[in-house]
């Protein structure tokens, strides 16, 4: 895969999932932008690695929190005065706050919402905005099995990559005769910090239950958002991956 004078922006991409998808564009030849929200040192972090293996990346990083609309528009201007324009997009931010839902508070859920999927939202609608003038473009949405299989404790995580997984098919059909793609990918279990408050104990009950037996990987992850986004997937729009050991086929 070669993506040579492209350019992508990560969310989220400081560290854990969207750290290994920054890594993996960068050694294909992209321009990584890495938005990065608290994790600053993360991110600075993670550019010089990225330079130290591949000497001739462009990596930069970007601060913003991808919740508010003025903060990720202003973003994506600052994006496109640079580059002249944004090839690609990875919606890859998001955090969990679980609770029963009896006892989640509105802005409990609202929070989650918020930085999962609305964030989603404005990205989308930019990118699409943008990468139709050059009638070229593609956006990866990162959901997750959650949407599909649900999960006690995560009413409001599992409604914001739910509604990921449509708001990808809706704008897939609107970017179909505008040149842009849009995909999701729905990981089961991947080791990063998001599941690192799940015990040993919990963890081994739920590798029980994958058919696979083991979580997954970070770098199975980033390498099916790397062939999404690639010309190889050039017919591929609408559609969601799921990375997930077949726990839900
Ligand atoms: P993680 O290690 O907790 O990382 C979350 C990332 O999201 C961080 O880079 C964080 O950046 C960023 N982020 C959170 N709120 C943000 C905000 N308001 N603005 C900008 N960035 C923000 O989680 P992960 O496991 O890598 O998850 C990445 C994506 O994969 C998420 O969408 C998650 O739902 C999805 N996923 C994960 C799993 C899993 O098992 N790990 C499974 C399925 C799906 P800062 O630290 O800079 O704030």
């Amino acid at each position: 895969m070669k993506f040579t004078g492209k350019n992508v922006l990560v969310t989220g991409g400081g560290r854990g999932i969207g750290a290994g998808i920054a890594t993996t564009l960068a050694q294909y030849g992209l321009k990584v932008w890495i938005n990065y929200n608290n994790s600053e040192e993360h991110a600075k972090s993670l550019m010089n690695e990225i330079l130290d293996k591949f000497p001739d990346a462009e990596v930069e990083t970007i601060r913003f929190n991808v919740a508010s609309e003025m903060n990720f528009l202003d973003a994506m201007n600052h994006i496109i005065q640079q580059d002249g324009g944004l090839d690609y997009l990875v919606n890859n931010a998001g955090i969990t706050n679980d609770k029963i839902s009896i006892s989640m508070s509105v802005s409990e859920y609202d929070q989650v919402m918020n930085v999962n999927a609305r964030s989603c939202f404005i990205g989308s609608r930019e990118a699409l905005k943008i990468m139709a003038r050059k009638h070229f473009g593609a956006v990866v949405n990162i959901s997750s099995v959650t949407a599909q299989m649900g999960n006690v404790g995560q009413v409001n995580y599992a409604s914001s990559k739910g509604a990921i997984n449509s708001m990808t098919k809706t704008f897939a059909l609107e970017g179909a005769l505008r040149g842009v793609r849009f995909n999701s990918v729905s990981p089961g279990l991947i080791k990063t910090d998001m599941v690192k408050h799940v015990n040993d104990d919990a963890i081994n009950v739920l590798k029980s239950r994958i058919p696979m037996r083991r979580l997954g990987t970070i770098d199975e992850v980033s390498y099916t958002v790397a062939f999404l986004l690639s010309d190889y997937a050039s017919y591929i729009t609408g559609e969601n991956i799921n990375i997930n050991g077949g726990i839900y086929m």
